[in-house]
């Protein structure tokens, strides 16, 4: 707080009113943080910096906040940094002239990318000062990078990369600059590579930045008026952005009209709006149906079944007010009355997996229904025995490009919630409420769209009763839900006491499956040598961005399964750990080959300990350094919908190893987890 109500000096003196932010500038805040860990002093450098380009070139606030929270775009645009490491090694060795077999030695000695850019570009002798890069220049540029299609793309990948290396550092040219040091300035190359690479590895989480902007924004409205903002007015714009961001995660709509109404007049001008995905509401894992009786005592909740399929969020507007859907995919279904697009879990757009969805979405649809986001389930069905198949048979379905008349396994749509009727936001309505306007909407076509099956009980008997029916019917088990009060509201993003699970599964075993990130292999044995034969599995901290192991798997993989994954995993193969990955330093506790971090597994285990081996939640469990790992885990699928900063967290891990050992009785607070 003092440092944020002092009167700062400015970061970068050389950047006048106006003139477009440097890059530099931005990655002198980027060091400033790495050098902390305090999320309070984090918070305070992205402030002053932001309030710094507000103040000077606020047009620059969009890709400012974009390479901050390393995104080119909103989610749904599917714009995707994450370049692997052999492109980024090539584009160092071309852009400072050094050979690619000294490239990939130094990445060996020194193990993070970034900083061999850094040290190649210092090396470099430079005849003239390039022009010093700008963040909307790096920006573009990296955008070009991300979307080069076609043809040759991979070369023209590389050449972009090369343009902003050379132009990299153009403060330092020329100049003996000691980079590990962060002497004579921090480099711009180092944070370009690291980009590029899809990890800044700061500590600087998501939330932080939205938070940041909500009081730079706040300081810089009230300083024109010559005030200084108060707590409260600081804890109001926060809270203010935040609310509007969850319902509406677009940077690009946002910030426009934040810096045209003012950030307190946000709420009126930046809904929900259909056509751009919201973040969905998640639930939280419980043991037995004594505990959710526990949790939601005295007050009235709702069981549903719980659909073992995809998470789907449908949106639709009719074809007056499409001009607002600019931003979304083109392949969106078209019909007579409007446009309707699909979302998945990670706002990745469904709709070119799903057009026989989207040509049936205005058949589902009462007369005077005009716009709706609804919060589904796609599940596979069987249309000879008229009944849910099993998730297995849904994930044979292709994922892109499918044609209507190619179809095989048809899905039914299971509708559970709506978020948006008609032009009105409904996610501050009642659970209760919500769920009347969904059925008054809507009308079930079989086969096709139906409403998610509940009962309305407190009774242990009768819940018990709607589990049993719920897994003769094919599903996971059910979702228990508040009905009444701001409790029951739709919580963007949040993992909420208010939605629970309670699977078939975790009657018995230690509760919710895993979803575990791939960083390395073991060969396999005898009849597996060709192939690896097990795996060593990581879960994700998002406080630190770091990975951090937590088992080695080799059940439940069939052989085939396991060639599969050899021709998948042996192209990510990298040659040492990533930095970001933590696990043991022992000799015979290190994979044989490494990978980039990218996919996604889901695993059950038995149970969970503590091990010297692994560091899943080492910080959070009183362990001595050692970190909680799986008890014979088993491979159950492969989560293509997840992407690995969304596995699950080591809070999540902590959370289950707790319960598991009765350590603590505390519930604890809801997490943003997919923040
Ligand atoms: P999570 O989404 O909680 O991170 P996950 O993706 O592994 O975990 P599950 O643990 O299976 O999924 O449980 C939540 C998911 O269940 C939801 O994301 C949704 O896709 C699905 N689901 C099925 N039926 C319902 C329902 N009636 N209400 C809410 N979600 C449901």
């Amino acid at each position: 707080q003092s440092t944020l109500t002092s009167k700062s000096k400015d970061l970068y003196p050389d950047w006048k009113p106006g003139e477009p932010v440097p890059y530099a500038a931005l990655c002198m805040t980027f060091s400033k943080i790495e050098m902390t860990t305090k999320r309070l002093e984090i918070l305070a450098h992205c402030s002053l910096f932001l309030r710094q380009v507000l103040r000077l070139t606020p047009r620059d606030l969009l890709p400012t906040i974009l390479l901050m929270i390393n995104k080119l775009a909103a989610d749904y645009s599917g714009i995707e940094l994450g370049i692997g490491e052999s492109l980024i090694m090539k584009a160092i060795s071309e852009s400072t002239g050094r050979s690619l077999a000294h490239i990939k030695a130094e990445q060996n000695e020194i193990g993070d990318l970034g900083l061999v850019a850094a040290k190649s570009r210092s090396k470099q002798p430079t005849m003239f000062k390039p022009k010093a890069l700008t963040v909307s220049g790096v920006h573009k540029g990296l955008m070009t990078i991300a979307t080069v299609e076609g043809q040759g793309a991979q070369g023209r990948k590389v050449d972009g990369i090369k343009k902003l290396l050379s132009a990299a550092d153009a403060h330092n040219a020329g100049k003996a600059v000691d980079i590990t040091q962060n002497k004579g300035g921090p480099s711009e190359a180092k944070y370009i590579v690291r980009t590029l690479e899809g990890k800044l590895r700061l500590g600087l989480a998501e939330r932080t930045v939205l938070v940041a902007l909500g009081q730079a924004m706040i300081f810089y409205e009230m300083s024109q008026k010559g005030k200084t903002p108060s707590t409260a007015d600081l804890a109001k714009a926060e809270s203010t952005l935040k609310s509007v961001y969850s319902e509406l995660p677009s940077y690009e709509v946002i910030i426009p009209k934040m810096l045209e109404h003012g950030i307190l007049n946000l709420p009126e001008n930046c809904r929900l709006q259909p056509g751009i995905p919201l973040k969905p509401m998640l639930a939280k894992p419980t043991k037995s149906i004594t505990e959710v009786l526990d949790r939601f005592e005295g007050k009235d909740f709702s069981c549903e079944y719980k659909y073992d399929g995809e998470r789907a969020q449908i949106h639709f507007v009719p074809h007056d007010a499409t001009q607002e859907l600019a931003t979304t995919a083109p392949s969106a279904g078209k019909s007579e009355r409007g446009v309707a697009n699909i979302f998945s879990r990670n706002s990745e757009n469904l709709s070119k997996k799903y057009p026989d969805i989207l040509a049936k979405v205005p058949t589902w649809v009462k007369e005077d229904t005009k716009s709706f986001v609804l919060d589904c389930e796609t599940v596979a069905w069987d249309i000879v025995e008229k009944k849910v198949l099993p998730f297995q048979q849904l994930m044979t379905r292709k994922r892109k490009d499918v044609k209507v008349e190619d179809v095989k396994v048809k899905v039914c749509v299971f509708a559970f919630d709506i978020l948006y009727l008609n032009g009105e936001a409904l996610v501050n309505k009642s659970f209760r409420a919500r769920r009347e306007l969904l059925h008054s909407a809507f009308v079930p076509v079989e086969g096709e769209f139906a409403f998610a099956k509940y009962g309305n009980t407190n009774e242990l008997e009768e819940i018990q009763t709607l589990l049993e029916e719920s897994v003769k019917a094919s599903c996971e088990g059910l979702m228990v839900k508040m009905l009444d009060g701001p409790e029951s509201s739709y919580e963007p993003s949040k993992r909420s006491q208010n939605w629970l699970k309670v699977k078939k599964d975790y009657l018995s075993g230690v509760g919710d499956s895993l979803d575990l990130v791939v960083l390395g292999a073991y060969y396999g044995k005898g009849k597996r040598t060709s192939w690896y034969g097990a795996f060593l599995l990581a879960c994700y901290n998002p406080a630190t961005q770091n990975y951090e192991t937590v088992c080695n798997i080799g059940t439940g993989f069939s052989e085939a399964i396991l060639e599969t994954l050899y021709d998948q995993l042996s192209e990510i193969q990298i040659a040492r750990p990533k930095p970001f990955y933590m696990h043991s330093s022992g000799n015979k506790d290190q994979p044989d080959v490494w990978f980039e971090a990218k996919y996604v597994w889901e695993v059950k285990t038995a149970d969970l300990t503590l091990s010297p081996r692994y560091k899943a939640a080492a910080d959070e469990v009183a362990g001595g350094g050692k970190g909680v790992s799986l008890r014979f885990p088993r491979f159950i699928k492969e989560r293509d919908d997840k992407k690995p900063d969304q596995a699950s967290t080591s809070r999540m891990i902590a959370e289950m190893y707790q319960r598991q050992e009765s350590v603590s009785k505390n519930k604890g607070p809801s997490v943003d987890d997919d923040f």
